[in-house]
């Protein structure tokens, strides 16, 4: 196993480990290991356990509130070399795909599409049929390692339809704060819920606090899951790494549908959020993805800068939705466009000023627009952290009820045009969760925009929605953890993670 120690060597030999995509720094730990199997990973735990002394996971970094960044003296351990395909197990005739945790999201896409010419021989792989099963989760950035996503219950443009991470893990393997392991299963449909009880490989029972409240029933990814009806493992997806270490996924694949997309230009927020509401009463539609004015205007004034050519946008648009619609038999599209076009007339837009996404060039022009702005909102805030180091994006990530989206979002947009902050709306208005990216270029914006941020997450708290429906908490959101939970349910969560890790070793500085 490689392991760089030393504070001087891992500031030369891998700076980039200090930081997330968030662009916090905490500090430099003393050991980064980089494990190559679960005993590698045990030895690494029991050892730090051993020394009393925290551990950080670190997936690929790739997150954005700085739950990967180690802290000053800890010890990292970075998954990137446990990064095998393991098998496919055919439960049921469905196959579940097994991976080790720092399997990354597009190696996944990539053996999936072509499973006969993995350099690898992958085990139940050979009843596999090319591009015949997906992994729904596709949380944009296809860089990020499974272990990541699953620790921050990731979600995309298609969990409108088919649910965040949490919906696609059959089982994970743990490890403990002491080395010891576990499996958690997904129970099949219908049993029994969880009686709180674990028992470890080594044959110790753990005995889970019950949380004083149930998770809400928004898309979210602030603190602990709880429902009376959860398994084990829902505990531990969206832990962000305090209750133990993911070392083994079991992901159930699912048919990969035909999916036909379009970009839909409209003149206003009001016309775009219209049509919304029409394709959320529509069947087998997969995603609704908002783009604001200031998103549009965004690429129009860096597509020189892309690396794919994004055609210009229509005169009059103001806004687009990007939507996605499962056609399940040929000609199925067909049969709904009049509906559709009346729909879209009504919102002052048509099928004229939709690009269509129905053949594969079309696909990866809308599936480049749909990449190419938070990249590119990442690189002009890297461009603005030049000038200033402190500089960093201020992303809210708020989902909302269906019924309290709307007022919402126009409080929210009335506060921050009257703030002069340069920002870009998008998202997954299927979900009612629109990101806010407010982009400060100076210290004093940099103020401007944390102050706003406390207002909007205030206002987003008022309105019954959560301060993370995506991102989770991580080091840098975790005093709207406390604002939305209260101090009770806090606490009732630290007693959950006292009962896996006394010592509060792993990912020490996490949501609490
Ligand atoms: C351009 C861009 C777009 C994005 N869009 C989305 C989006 O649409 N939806 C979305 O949900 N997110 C999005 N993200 C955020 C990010 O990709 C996700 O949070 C992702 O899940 C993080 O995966 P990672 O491997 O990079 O994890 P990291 O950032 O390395 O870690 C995330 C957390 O998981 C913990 N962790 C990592 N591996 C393990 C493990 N094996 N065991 C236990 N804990 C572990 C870390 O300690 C940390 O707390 C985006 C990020 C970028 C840069």
């Amino acid at each position: 196993m490689k392991q760089i120690a030393g504070c001087a060597r891992i500031r030369e030999e891998i700076p980039d480990i200090l930081h997330d995509e968030s662009r916090f720094e905490s500090g430099v730990p003393s050991l980064v290991c980089f494990p190559e199997t679960i005993e590698d990973l045990q030895n690494v735990l029991s050892d730090a356990a051993a020394h009393g002394r925290g551990v950080t996971f670190i997936g690929a970094q790739t997150g954005t509130t700085g739950g990967a960044v180690p802290d000053e003296g800890t010890c990292a351990i970075a998954f990137s070399a446990m990064n095998r395909i393991r098998t496919i197990s055919w439960e049921e005739g469905k196959p579940v795909l097994v991976c080790d945790p720092g399997v990354t999201l597009d190696t996944i896409e990539r053996f999936l599409d072509a499973p006969a010419t993995w350099p690898y021989q992958i085990p139940g792989s050979e009843k596999l049929a090319p591009g015949a099963f997906f992994y729904p989760p596709d949380p944009t950035e296809m860089t990020a390692q499974l272990g990541g996503t699953v620790a921050t219950n990731a979600s995309g443009a298609r969990s409108y339809r088919f649910g965040p991470t949490r919906s696609h893990i059959a089982w994970l393997d743990l490890v403990l704060a002491d080395g010891d392991t576990i499996t958690v299963r997904r129970s099949r449909e219908g049993s029994a819920s969880w009686d709180r009880r674990l028992t470890t490989d080594r044959g110790t029972i753990l005995t889970v606090p019950a949380l004083p409240f149930n998770s809400p029933e928004i898309k979210n990814a602030a603190g602990y899951f709880s429902s009376a009806t959860m398994d084990a493992v829902d505990l531990f997806i969206g832990s962000e790494g305090t209750l133990a270490a993911i070392s083994g996924i079991g992901i159930a694949l699912q048919p990969a549908p035909t999916i036909l997309s379009g970009l839909t230009f409209f003149g206003s927020n009001d016309d775009a959020f219209n049509f919304a509401d029409f394709l959320q009463k529509e069947a087998d539609v997969a995603a609704i993805e908002f783009f604001d004015n200031g998103s549009l205007r965004f690429i129009d004034q860096y597509r020189i800068r892309l690396p794919d050519k994004i055609p210009e946008f229509p005169k009059e648009a103001k806004t687009a939705i990007l939507w996605e619609y499962i056609e399940d038999q040929p000609g199925k599209f067909e049969t709904i466009m009049e509906r559709w076009e009346e729909a879209l007339i009504s919102c002052g837009s048509s099928f004229d000023a939709t690009w269509s996404g129905f053949d594969d060039a079309e696909k990866e022009r809308l599936h480049s627009f749909r990449h190419a702005l938070p990249e590119m909102v990442n690189s002009i805030i890297a461009e603005n952290k030049r000038s200033c180091r402190e500089i960093r994006k201020i992303g809210t990530d708020s989902a909302f009820s269906a019924a309290e989206f709307r007022p919402a979002y126009s409080e929210m947009m009335r506060m921050i045009e009257t703030s002069g902050l340069v920002f870009a709306a998008f998202g997954h208005l299927g979900d009612h969760h629109i990101h806010i990216n407010l982009i400060p270029s100076t210290p004093e914006e940099l103020s401007a925009a944390l102050k706003l941020y406390d207002e909007l997450m205030a206002l987003a708290l008022r309105h019954g929605g959560t301060v993370s429906a995506e991102h989770g908490i991580g080091k840098i959101k975790k005093k709207y953890l406390r604002a939305m939970y209260g101090e009770e349910a806090v606490a009732a969560m630290c007693r959950v993670r006292a009962a896996l890790d006394p010592k509060g070793m792993l990912n020490p500085g996490n949501l609490f």
